[in-house]
C-alpha cells in the first residue's frame, strides 16, 4: 500500500483528493493537509463582498466529505517537506503542525 500526501485542500487539491480517491478505491492511503476546516470557493467571494451571496453559499466543510471519500484528513499545515526521509526515516515525509482545538501545536510525520 502506497501513502499520497497532499498539502492544502485549495481548488488544486481538493481536486486532486476527489480524484485520487475514486482511482484508488482505499487501495492506497489518500492523506490531505489542510490548515482551513472549510472549502471555500475563492471566486465566488466577490458576490460575498457585494451581498448578493452568504459566506455559507460559498463554502463547506471538509471533514464530512472526507470522511465519505475514504480520505484521511488532517487539520494541520505542513512545516517541512522530506522526499528522501533523514537520518530515521528511509522514506519520504512531510512534518506536520496541529491547528485544531484539541492537537493544536503537536508536531508529526506523516
Ligand atoms: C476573489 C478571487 C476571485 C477569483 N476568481 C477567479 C475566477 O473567476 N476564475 C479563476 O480561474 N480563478 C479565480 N481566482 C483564482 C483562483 O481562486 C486560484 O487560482 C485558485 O484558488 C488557486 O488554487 P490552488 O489550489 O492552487 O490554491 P488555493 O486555492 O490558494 O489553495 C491553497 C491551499 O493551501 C493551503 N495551505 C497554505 N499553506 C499550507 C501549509 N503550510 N500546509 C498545508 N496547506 C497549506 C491553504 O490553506 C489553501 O487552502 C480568484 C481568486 C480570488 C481570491
Amino acid at each position: 500500500m502506497s501513502k499520497i500526501v497532499v498539502l492544502g485542500a485549495g481548488i488544486s487539491g481538493h481536486t486532486a483528493v476527489s480524484y485520487l480517491s475514486k482511482a484508488l478505491k482505499k487501495k492506497h492511503e489518500v492523506i490531505i493537509i489542510s490548515p482551513n476546516s472549510n472549502f471555500q470557493w475563492l471566486p465566488s467571494n466577490i458576490w460575498v463582498g457585494v451581498g448578493l451571496m452568504s459566506i455559507d453559499q460559498v463554502k463547506f466543510k471538509l471533514a464530512p466529505v472526507y470522511k465519505k471519500l475514504g480520505v484521511n484528513y488532517k487539520q494541520a499545515k505542513a512545516i517541512s517537506i522530506h522526499p528522501e526521509g533523514d537520518n530515521k526515516n528511509i522514506k519520504g515525509f512531510v512534518k506536520i503542525e496541529y491547528v485544531s482545538d484539541e492537537e493544536k501545536g503537536e508536531k508529526r510525520n506523516c
